[in-house]
C-alpha cells in the first residue's frame, strides 16, 4: 500500500527538491500566503489551489505559478501541466495579455445547440467587447433542461436569449444565484433525518444487514457503471483498512443533469447516505468532487457541511469538498481520483481495481449523489418498497435526465425499464409541438444513438448492449424528425474527441478520424467498423469506445443517412 493520505503533502518549509528559478515578483508569494492562509498545505490540495487563484486574480499568471511552485515545492513545469489539463484556468504567460476581466461560457453541448446555443454564441461574440467580455463556446454545463444555458461569471443564464445574457452582463452581479428553497441542516433533522445514521452508529443495524437491505432492493450504481451496492460495499471491505469514500459528483456526461438536481433540493439525504456508507466501511473520511460548473451546489455543499460538521453529525468522518477540473474526463472513477490527489485527470489502467488501491492507493468506496440519495429510503421504507418500483423485471426507481425535442424537459423519476415512449407520453407531456420522435440517445454521449423503433425498449441497464448502446448516466436526449440526426452525433463525436486525454494512441487518433470521416460525409462502413474496432481494443477508458458506439450506431441505424456532409 502507498503512503496514508496525509502524506503526499508538501509542507511549506520543507527543503525543495526540485528548484525553480527564483521568484522575480517579490509580491506574488505574499500573495499566494495570505491567499491560501486558510488552507492546510499538501500536495493533493493543488487544484483546489489553482480555482483560489483563478478566483482571485481572473487568471493565473506566471509569477503565481511561480510562486505556488516554491510554495508547495512542486516543479513549476508540473504545475503549469496540471493547470493546463483543467479546462477553467487562464495561464497567463509572461508578457502576454491576461483575458478580460468578465467572461461569458456558452453550452456548445447537443441539447443546447437543438435549442439555438450556436446562434446565441454567433450573436454574442458580435456584441462583446473584447476588451471588456470574452465569449467562449464550452462543454455541457448541466443545465440541458433549459437550454440554451450560459454563464456569465459564475452567474447561470438559463433559456438564454442574447438580450438575458447582455441584461446579466450589464446588471454586474457575477454570483451564483442559489435556489430559493433548499432542505437545509435543521428541516432534513425535522423530517426524521440523520435518525438512519445515528441508528448505524449506535449498533441498531449491523453492516451485514444493512447490505442485505441494499442487496435485495436491488439498489445499483447510478453513475453509469450500474454495479450492484451491495457488491462493491463487500468488495472494498475485503482488503484491510483504513479505506475512503468518494463521491463523484463531476457530472458532464451531456444531457446529464440529475447530480445538480438533488444537490441543490436536498443535499443532506445525499451527504446521510455518504455518511452511512462511510460508516459501513470503515472509511477514514469522505471526500466530494463537484463540478466546477456548479457553483451554485457549491455554495451550498459547502454551508451544509459546515453545518453538519458543527452539528457534530459527521462525527469520526470529515467530508471534504472538492472542485472538479472542468474535465468531463475527471468523472471516471479513476480519472477523478488523480484529480483529487492534486495531479491530471487521467484514467488508470486496471488492475488493481479502485477497490483495493484507489484513492491515495488505500481501498476506496466511490459512488454517485443519486446512489446515496436513495439509501435513506430504502432502509427507511423497505427494500422491497424500492425494488417493487420498477418495472416488471427491473428494480427500482430511477431519475431519467430527459433534454431535447419533448415538452416538458427535466428529472423524470420513473420505474426502472420504463420505455422511452412511455416516458415521453407519461413523465414529459408528449413531444414538443410539432415534433415526432426520430431518434435518442439513452446515456448521453456514451449510450449510442437509436431510432424511433427503439422507443419500445425498456430503458435499463443491459437492455441496449445487445445492440451497441447502453443506459449509462440515464442521459436521455431526444431528436425529432425537425433534427439532422447525423449532425447531432457529430457534434457528441467532437466533443469526446476534444476530451480524449490523448494518453491511448488508438482513442486519440481513432476520435479524430471519426470525426474526419462523419465531418466529410464519408461513412465506409468497413473503414468505420475496423477504427470502432480498433478504439475499442485500444482504449483505457470508456471514452474511446463510447465515440465507437455512436459512429457504429449511426451506421447500423441510420445506414440510409449515416453522415451529414459539411457539417
Ligand atoms: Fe484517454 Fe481516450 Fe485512453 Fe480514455 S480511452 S484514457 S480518454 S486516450
Amino acid at each position: 500500500m502507498q503512503d496514508p493520505p496525509d502524506l503526499p503533502a508538501t509542507d511549506i518549509g520543507r527543503p525543495h527538491r526540485h528548484r525553480n528559478v527564483p521568484t522575480c515578483d517579490p509580491s506574488a508569494p505574499a500573495d499566494i500566503e495570505a491567499l491560501l492562509a486558510d488552507l492546510p498545505r499538501r500536495r493533493d490540495l493543488l487544484i483546489e489551489y489553482l480555482h483560489r487563484i483563478q478566483d482571485r486574480f481572473g487568471c493565473l499568471s506566471s509569477r503565481h505559478l511561480q510562486a505556488l511552485a516554491e510554495l508547495t515545492g512542486l516543479p513549476q513545469a508540473e504545475v503549469i501541466e496540471i493547470a493546463r489539463f483543467t479546462r477553467h484556468f487562464d495561464i497567463v504567460a509572461e508578457g502576454t495579455e491576461a483575458p478580460p476581466p468578465l467572461t461569458i461560457r456558452v453550452c456548445s453541448s447537443l441539447s443546447c445547440s437543438l435549442a439555438g446555443a450556436d446562434a446565441l454564441f454567433s450573436h454574442l461574440s458580435e456584441w462583446a467587447d473584447p476588451a471588456r467580455v470574452r465569449v467562449l463556446r464550452v462543454p455541457c454545463l448541466g443545465r440541458c433542461a433549459e437550454a440554451p444555458a450560459a454563464f456569465v461569471g459564475k452567474r447561470a443564464v438559463t433559456k438564454a436569449t442574447p438580450e438575458a445574457v447582455v441584461a446579466t452582463v450589464e446588471g454586474g452581479d457575477f454570483a451564483p444565484a442559489l435556489p430559493a428553497f433548499v432542505v437545509g441542516l435543521q428541516m432534513y433533522r425535522e423530517a426524521g433525518g440523520y435518525g438512519l445514521l445515528e441508528a448505524c452508529r449506535a449498533g441498531k443495524l449491523p453492516v451485514g444487514e444493512l447490505i442485505a437491505i441494499l442487496a435485495e432492493a436491488g439498489l445499483r450504481g447510478l453513475g453509469g457503471a450500474g454495479t450492484p451496492v451491495s457488491e462493491k460495499w463487500a468488495a472494498v471491505l475485503r482488503h484491510p483498512g483504513p479505506r475512503l469514500v468518494t463521491v463523484n459528483a463531476n457530472e458532464g456526461e451531456p444531457g446529464a443533469f440529475k447530480d445538480r438536481h438533488y444537490l441543490l433540493r436536498d443535499p443532506h439525504r445525499m451527504l446521510e447516505g455518504a455518511l452511512i456508507a462511510a460508516w459501513a466501511i470503515e472509511a477514514e473520511r469522505i471526500v466530494l468532487y463537484l463540478s466546477d460548473d456548479y457553483p451554485d451546489a457549491h455554495a451550498i455543499l459547502l454551508r451544509e457541511i459546515a453545518l453538519l460538521a458543527e452539528a457534530g453529525l459527521s462525527g469520526p468522518t470529515p467530508i471534504e469538498l472538492r472542485r472538479g477540473a472542468g474535465r468531463y474526463l475527471c468523472g471516471e472513477e479513476t480519472a477523478m481520483l488523480e484529480s483529487i490527489e492534486g495531479k491530471r485527470g487521467l484514467p488508470r489502467r486496471r488492475p488493481p481495481d479502485i477497490t483495493e488501491r484507489g484513492l491515495f492507493g488505500r481501498p476506496t468506496l466511490v459512488h454517485n449523489i443519486e446512489t446515496l440519495w436513495w439509501l435513506r429510503d430504502i432502509v427507511e421504507r423497505g427494500a422491497d418498497w424500492f425494488a417493487g418500483l420498477g418495472k416488471p423485471g427491473h428494480t427500482g426507481l430511477r431519475s431519467y435526465s430527459v433534454s431535447g425535442r419533448v415538452a416538458r424537459p427535466g428529472i423524470k423519476v420513473a420505474p426502472a425499464g420504463i420505455t422511452l415512449a412511455e416516458l415521453i407520453e407519461k413523465h414529459c407531456g408528449g413531444m414538443a409541438p410539432g415534433h415526432q420522435l426520430a431518434a435518442f440517445l439513452p446515456g448521453g454521449a456514451s449510450g449510442g444513438i437509436f431510432p424511433a423503433a427503439f422507443a419500445d425498449r425498456p430503458l435499463d441497464f443491459g437492455t441496449f448492449e445487445p445492440d451497441g448502446g447502453s443506459i449509462g448516466v440515464h442521459a436521455i436526449i431526444v431528436l425529432s424528425d425537425k433534427d439532422d440526426v447525423p449532425a447531432a452525433a457529430l457534434t457528441l463525436l467532437r466533443f469526446l474527441r476534444d476530451e480524449s486525454c490523448g494518453q491511448c494512441p488508438a482513442c486519440r487518433t481513432g476520435t479524430e478520424t471519426l470525426v474526419a470521416l462523419f465531418g466529410a460525409g464519408n461513412a465506409d462502413a468497413d473503414a468505420i467498423t475496423a477504427l470502432a474496432k480498433a478504439i475499442d481494443e485500444g482504449s483505457l477508458c470508456g471514452l474511446g469506445p463510447a465515440a465507437a458506439k455512436l459512429a457504429c450506431g449511426l451506421l447500423r441505424n441510420f445506414p440510409q443517412n449515416p453522415t451529414s456532409e459539411g457539417t
